[in-house]
């Protein structure tokens, strides 16, 4: 604890370049107090940490990947207690970082020292892949990634980010994709009288509407020509796990304020949240929306999109489609932006090495964790299943309340303790499964 605290206590905000070297160097010397061979591998940004802790005669490899950059601590004065000075209250550790991701990636590094100490040796090889800026997009890791595909070779990726579950622990195998495009319909140089031009001026805000009510049908259903095509089917395996995903009706209609559009059934609810495609309008902005009138022609018009992409959708196919759909209904006038793309990623349910991740993290807990196909949302899971050709599993340590990114964050000792022991257990599962590579 103390150890963990006075990690925390050096501030590493990638987004601010502060203290992100020192914090580097900090991790690279707990890393080698718990026993592994670390150093820092530069990139053109902030420095990976990597560490190996070898087992003589040991036939698997887990490489473990975590972040120890953090998100800016502002607004201050919304922190009960200074961001950097952890304080431990009502079971948790409140700092910035302490959830996202010290307190979880320092875990993994208790539990290699643990083992290491009761045990003398570890069951597998153990890689230690600590980048220090996914808080800023990991705009230096995929290259890092194909750059260093030899040195990560490994069974299994294993990382502990986000919230676990709120009925506790989870263990989750990859997550939405994500393809995000901006739309501008342009009129005039200006905007116009809606009385002296209304009629023979371009009309860039309807024309933009239309546009982008032509992507769906009445009933929801996206119309983008070939959207569905690689919509990859539930195996019996997903179509279990969704059974199992615990819902409550009741607790979901008072968090959204309205009945979810899939009704009252959880199955319909993960299936449609998990394992289907799905296209909203983020934003939508034209003209005049201050109080009262204002009679004018606004001479631009802005919808910004996001797809969210499941197996195996390709984001750059379905920027491409969608551009299509726009020129064939006769809106090649709309721009079309894209500024982000993040592919889908997943490994399979039940993969060997995740069953021997589930019995880990049930026996570290005493209770069986929920198991999610994917996340709803993204993260760049594809580097290690793409980049990396390795299945990865992912095992949050953080309360599903941590208030990552916001003031007041911690994670519970619960976590943090049954964190280390998941991590510790996992490494002898995975050594003892008798299948999975
Ligand atoms: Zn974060």
């Amino acid at each position: 604890m103390e150890e963990l605290c006075a990690l925390i206590r050096q501030p590493s905000v990638s987004a601010q370049n502060v203290g992100v070297t020192e914090c580097a160097e900090l991790v690279r010397r707990l890393m080698s107090e718990a026993g592994a061979e670390a150093r820092l591998i530069p990139t053109p940004g902030f420095p990976v940490v990597y560490g190996e802790a070898r087992a003589s005669g040991a036939k698997r490899t887990v490489l473990i990947y975590g972040h120890y950059d953090v998100q800016p601590p502002e607004p201050l004065e919304a922190w009960e207690t200074p961001p950097f000075e952890p304080s431990i209250r009502n079971g948790r550790i409140y700092a910035r970082g302490a959830g996202d991701n010290k307190g979880q990636m320092f875990a993994h590094l208790k539990a290699v020292e643990a083992v290491l100490r009761t045990r003398g040796r570890l069951p597998v090889n153990v890689k230690l892949c600590f980048e220090g800026e996914e808080e800023i997009a990991s705009r230096n890791f995929p290259a890092f990634l194909s750059a260093h595909r030899k040195l990560l070779a490994a069974a299994l990726v294993y990382s502990s980010d986000g919230p676990m579950h709120p009925s506790g622990p989870m263990v989750y195998f990859g997550c939405r994709g994500i393809l995000y495009l901006e739309l501008t319909a342009h009129g005039a140089k200006r905007d116009l009288h809606s009385g002296n031009y209304g009629g023979v001026a371009p009309a860039p805000a309807a024309r933009l509407c239309q546009a982008v009510a032509s992507l769906w049908s009445g009933r929801g259903k996206v119309l983008v020509s070939g959207f569905y095509d690689r919509v990859r089917k539930p195996s019996p395996a997903d179509r279990r796990t969704l059974r199992t995903i615990p819902f409550a009706a009741q607790s979901v209609r008072e968090d959204l304020g309205c009945l979810p559009v899939t009704g009252e059934r959880g199955r319909a609810y993960y299936r449609q949240l998990l394992l289907q495609p799905n296209l909203n309008v983020a934003g939508l902005t034209s003209g005049y929306q201050g109080p009262g009138m204002k009679t004018i022609i606004p001479n631009v018009a802005r919808a910004k999109l996001d797809a969210r992409l499941v197996m195996d959708q390709d984001p750059d196919e379905i920027e491409e489609k969608i551009r299509a759909h726009l020129k064939r209904r006769g809106f090649g006038d709309v721009e079309v932006k894209r500024l982000g793309a993040v592919p889908p990623s997943r490994t399979p349910v039940d993969h060997p090495l995740g069953k021997a991740v589930v019995r880990a993290v049930e026996q570290a807990w005493g209770r069986r964790p929920v198991i999610v196909p994917n996340l709803g949302g993204t993260i760049p899971d594809y580097l290690f299943t793409q980049v990396l050709g390795l299945p990865s599993i992912w095992v949050p340590y953080a309360p599903h309340d941590e208030a990552n990114h916001a003031p007041n964050e911690s994670i519970t000792l619960e976590g943090f303790v049954n964190g280390i022991r998941s991590t510790a257990v996992a490494l002898f599962e995975i050594a003892a499964s008798s299948e999975g590579g």
